[in-house]
């Protein structure tokens, strides 16, 4: 009888400061969570984890059976009836009997009542069958928990930011799985934790200490002295106890290599503690960072310079509509600007009413208040011509996501004269190219562009850049992380505790 492996995805990144709802319907990238046959459908020859299940499940000769594929762009906990409807029919599949799990999770998932969901998800299969083997991907943005790795054979995650290594990393740990159940090797893990706070704006590998400690981690994987070696610099904006710096290392215990594990992961945390400092951002002002970018542009470049919007970045949890850094470059007199996204379905449906071509005042973004940060919303009144109008159908044909299908809901662009904007129904953070050219705009002809991103437009944008800046505005991603008001955090914590 062939092998039975079990193979789901649950994911979110919760940034328990955001102003945004995490209902049910936000998964699936905004479709909703696939089921079954679906599930396989949406994710099958993606750069996904859980292709690389599928993969693996394939060439094991085993049966796929995917009971649920659900992702939703980070913003605040979902609620206990939310995260239950998403978890039952993976415990469904997995009481029905199977060989082995593979989880496609994101690490820094928090729900109502739980800081730690993917320690809960693991928990709960445990609890079902004990000795259940189950192989785990995390994201690089994983606040590592006790109850994830107790109840965990395999865990594994990201080595790039972009993320562009999502297949690759769940086939590891797939791999490691399927040779375990063929008895070829026991897996053991080590792992640790640092009372670390440290900025996504500092966790791309060329940019500070991760790229020493990713470079170490994948030599000892290539020597072959242990399996795994994985560092997860953590969710910074996620307020739990787990928050934090973390590595996690997979090794043979049959070959001898847990103290190996042990000291390779000591070695991880050793650099990341010892080069702290660097994992702090340290922000230009806004009014500075904007002046410095319009005089890079001023004379002709091989390519636009990039703004970097990175305190209001959908992908983090912000509400993609704070206007500070756009009301800034048109107060500074840039030209020739493409901006996106901006998040707002009131100013679309006031563009799909008036038509393409039709000239519009509006009153654009700031809708939402943040009481978390104090900060209340405030729009920006613009003037300007509908230029194209969309269904926000995209595919992603650049590095990240490749070949997955996203729903910005309708899009529209507003034409100003100096900018064009693509405003959106629903969020999304742009790392691909298709964000500008789905309707109309291509993106290397212009002078300027805007993103609302942190890190992960690099996969699309570094390319075709000739400068990029990083502007801070405001909103729930700030990496400032002194506007937070934590609760749940382990004190003393790095910088925000002299230690
Ligand atoms: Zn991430």
């Amino acid at each position: 009888m062939s092998k039975r492996f079990v193979i789901a995805l649950i994911k979110h990144e919760t940034n328990t400061f955001s102003p945004i709802a995490t209902p049910l319907s936000a998964f699936g990238h905004g479709n909703g969570p696939a089921y079954g046959e679906d599930a396989k459908a949406a994710f099958a020859g993606s750069n996904t984890p859980f292709a690389a299940f599928l993969d693996i499940a394939r060439r094991e000769g085993a049966e796929a059976v995917t009971p649920v594929a659900a992702e939703s762009w980070p913003s605040n906990s979902a609620s206990r009836e939310t995260f239950e409807a998403l978890l039952a029919p993976l415990e469904a599949a997995v009481r029905a009997g199977c060989d082995a799990c593979f989880l496609d999770l994101h690490g820094a998932m928090v729900v109502e009542g739980c800081d730690d969901a993917e320690g809960e998800i693991l928990k709960r299969l445990r609890r079902i069958r004990a000795d259940l083997p189950i192989a785990v991907c995390f994201d690089y943005h994983t606040n590592l928990s006790p109850d994830s790795v107790a109840n965990a054979t395999v865990i594994t995650g990201y080595k790039t930011y972009p993320h562009v290594d999502m297949y690759e990393a769940g086939l590891r740990a797939g791999d490691i799985l399927a040779r375990a159940l063929r008895g070829q090797i026991r897996p053991a893990m080590a792992w640790g934790w640092l009372p670390l706070l440290s900025s996504i704006m500092r966790h791309a590998p060329e940019d500070g200490p991760s790229g020493e400690i990713l470079g170490y981690a994948r030599n000892m994987e290539n020597s072959g002295r242990v399996l795994a070696a994985t560092l997860l610099p953590g969710f910074a904006h996620a307020d739990t106890p787990y928050t934090g710096v973390s590595a996690v290392v997979v090794a043979d215990a049959a070959a001898g290599a847990q103290a190996a594990a042990q000291a390779v992961c000591e070695r991880m945390l050793a650099i990341a503690w010892e080069r702290r400092a660097e994992y702090v951002f340290h922000p230009e002002p806004l009014e500075q960072s904007v002046a410095r970018a319009r005089v890079l542009g001023a004379s002709r470049q091989n390519g636009p310079v990039v703004l970097i919007d990175h305190c209001d970045n959908c992908g983090s949890g912000g509400a993609q509509d704070v206007m500070l850094v756009v009301e800034e470059i048109l107060r500074q007199k840039l030209d020739d600007v493409a901006i996106a996204p901006i998040r707002d379905p009131g100013a679309v449906a006031q563009m799909v009413a008036a038509g393409i071509g039709t000239n519009v005042t509006l009153k654009l973004g700031g809708k939402t208040d943040m009481p978390s940060i104090g900060l209340a919303g405030r729009p920006l009144e613009l003037a300007g011509r509908v230029r194209n109008i969309t269904d926000g159908e995209i595919v992603f044909t650049g590095p990240m996501y490749t070949g997955l299908k996203s729903h910005l809901g309708r899009t529209a662009v507003l034409d100003t004269g100096q900018a064009q904007i693509v405003v959106t129904e629903r969020h999304h953070e742009p790392f691909d190219l298709v964000i500008f050219r789905h309707c109309g705009i291509e993106p290397t002809k212009k002078r300027y562009l805007m993103l609302k991103s942190r890190i992960h437009y690099r996969a699309g944008f570094k390319p075709i850049a000739a400068h990029i800046v990083e502007c801070a505005g405001a909103g729930v991603t700030n990496a400032d992380l002194s506007v937070y008001d934590y609760r749940k955090l382990v004190r003393p914590i790095y910088p925000l505790d002299p230690i």
